[in-house]
Order: C-alpha cells, then sequence, then structure tokens
C-alpha cells in the first residue's frame, strides 16, 4: 500500500535527521566544553598581538574582540540548541528505555511503559526457609560440585567401606560425561541433589524463567542417566539464596537444602583444618558441607579418612530422604 508506505518513509527520513542533529549537538557540547576556555586564550593572544600593532585603530582591535566573543557564544548556543532540542527521543517500537542520561525537558507524553522482564523478590529468604539441620537427629553428609571423574569415586569409596550413606549435589553440564558415577550414587543407596546446570553463583538474582530453567535443565541430564530417580532437593551454588528464588524452587516441589557445617574444604586448608572443623562442629542434625568435585580434592579425600569413623562412632549417618520429586 503506496501511502501508508510514504508516510512510514517520511516519518522514518524524519526520524533519522532528528537523531542526526541530535548527535551533532552532543558532539558539538562536548567539544565546546574544549573550546570555550581554548578560543578564550586564543583572543587574549590576539589581542595583546593587536596592541603591538600599530597599523590597527584601538577601534578595529575591540571588533576582532567582540566578534571573537560573538563567535564562541554562537557555536555554545548552538550546541547547546541541537542537543537540548529533541532529546526526549521517539520511543522505539520496542518500548525499551533509552541509554540516554539526559532528562526530557519537553511535555511529550511518555511512551507506554517498557517491558522489563519479571525480577525476582532478590531480599534474604525467611528464616529456615532453606533446610539445615534434619528432622531425625541424624548427621546428613552432602558432597557438592561432583560428578568428577578423578575425586568423586575415591569419595564413594570410603563411603562405601565406611558403610555411609550421603547425599550428593551435582552440577547438571558435568552429568553426561559422568554418567557411570551417578548410576553408581543411585546404586549404593545415596541421595542425589540438584546444584544449577552450571554452579551459577548469581542464579538467585535471574528471572523466574531462568531459575526455573536452569533447574529443569539439570534435572533433565540426571534423569537421562538414572531415569525417574527423585530429585528431591536444590542447593544454590555459595549458598547465595534469594527469597524469590527458595519460592520458586518451592513451587518446583523441592526443598531447599543449606547446611550447618561448612569446613571450607574447596578452599584446601590443610586436612587437619577440614578435620577439626568438622568434628568440632557437627551435632546431632547437623547438615555437613564437603566438596567431591570444584578442584583438586585429595584434602577432603584424606580428611574423610579420620571424619567417618569418628562421627560414625557418635552419630547416625543418614542420607537426607530422597522424597518423591
Ligand atoms: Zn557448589
Amino acid at each position: 500500500m503506496p501511502v501508508p508506505r510514504a508516510r512510514e518513509l517520511a516519518v522514518r527520513s524524519a526520524t533519522g535527521l532528528l537523531r542526526l542533529f541530535k548527535a551533532v549537538g552532543r558532539l558539538l557540547m562536548r567539544a565546546g566544553a574544549a573550546f570555550v576556555p581554548w578560543s578564550l586564550d586564543r583572543l587574549r593572544r590576539l589581542h595583546a598581538w593587536s596592541r603591538g600593532q600599530s597599523v590597527l585603530s584601538s577601534r578595529a582591535r575591540r571588533s576582532v574582540a567582540s566578534a571573537g566573543f560573538v563567535a564562541i557564544l554562537g557555536v555554545a548556543a548552538l550546541g547547546s540548541c541541537l542537543s537540548g532540542n529533541n532529546s526526549d527521543t521517539t520511543p522505539s517500537a520496542s518500548g525499551s528505555p533509552s541509554a540516554s542520561p539526559s532528562p526530557s525537558v519537553s511535555a511529550k507524553p511518555s511512551p507506554s511503559p517498557a517491558v522489563v522482564p519479571k525480577k525476582v523478590d532478590e531480599s534474604k529468604p525467611p528464616k529456615g526457609s532453606v533446610i539445615t539441620r534434619t528432622t531425625d537427629g541424624s548427621v546428613a553428609l552432602t558432597f557438592d560440585d561432583g560428578p568428577q571423574p578423578t575425586w568423586t569415586p575415591r569419595v564413594l569409596d570410603q563411603l562405601k567401606a565406611a558403610g555411609i550413606k550421603a547425599t550428593f549435589c551435582l552440577i547438571g553440564r558435568q552429568v553426561k560425561a559422568n554418567a557411570a558415577l551417578v548410576r553408581r550414587m543411585v546404586a549404593e543407596g545415596h541421595t542425589l541433589c540438584n546444584h544449577s546446570w552450571s554452579h551459577d553463583l548469581r542464579l538467585g538474582h535471574r528471572t523466574d524463567v531462568q531459575i526455573k530453567a536452569d533447574i529443569e535443565r539439570t534435572d533433565a541430564a540426571i534423569h537421562a542417566v538414572v531415569p525417574g530417580v527423585p530429585i528431591h532437593y536444590f542447593r544454590q551454588p555459595g549458598g547465595e539464596w534469594t527469597a524469590g528464588e527458595v519460592k520458586l524452587v518451592k513451587e518446583l516441589g523441592k526443598v531447599p537444602l543449606g547446611w550447618a557445617v561448612d569446613p571450607w574444604d574447596w578452599k584446601n586448608p590443610g586436612v587437619a583444618q577440614i578435620v577439626s572443623r568438622v568434628l568440632g562442629h557437627t551435632g546431632h542434625g547437623s547438615i555437613v558441607l564437603m566438596h567431591d568435585g570444584g578442584g583438586d580434592r585429595s584434602q577432603t579425600n584424606a580428611a574423610l579418612r579420620q571424619i567417618l569413623p569418628a562421627l560414625k562412632a557418635k552419630y547416625a549417618l543418614r542420607p537426607l530422604p530422597p522424597g518423591t520429586v
């Protein structure tokens, strides 16, 4: 249809032209900041020079100075006018907010509200909404950041030798390449927990859709290896929970899993430190955090040789109830 098309073309050209003016205006404003002192300096020099020229009358010298001032004022006014004018840009089709920080001075009605993705509630989760203790007083060992080909088998070997079952928080993208280890975890009676697709520490700050997609993608990777096995728990990497994420995790039927004892074994503080931190802080009902992935876990493995028998002698060690999700 030619008429609307011609109108559209005209509007586009006008908009383009206005944008060009605006850009030139901004450039001039920026240049103006440097231009004014520079020209004043030139004027002073010109004045000094003209005083030494007997051929110029005092009237001619005044004229030179006045012309210089008028030129400076003209450039400054033009720059200000062009950049101020049309600072209220035509709203784009998407309605996205303008990146320009300059405030609008025109009385134009504001564009329709921008379509912003729903922001998750980033406040701290309510107390007690992330579990840190078991309900039956047993001690639950949890291992994060696997499956990993070097260290996870060693942790599994030690747990098997000691007759202890634990909970493994798996990173989704590592599952496929270590499928046999995930099958072994399930076969040996351990509980599985979702630890996000790529250990995203900022996951709790993303949108509802992104958080849900990440958790479901991880579940799908695990279920591709062990179909139908419940993944009843989700643990936010780094424990960086937000209230919105906790709400969403619960809506997905999962339990937000925290911890009561954290020996910081991922920082490799030394075997003795890991042992004393775990044994010193664990009590009835403690959920204990350790790592079978995320780096060299030789210290954790060495520490487990002392931790497992010591805890076993004092507490009932059980995996978290597998649940139904
Ligand atoms: Zn982790």
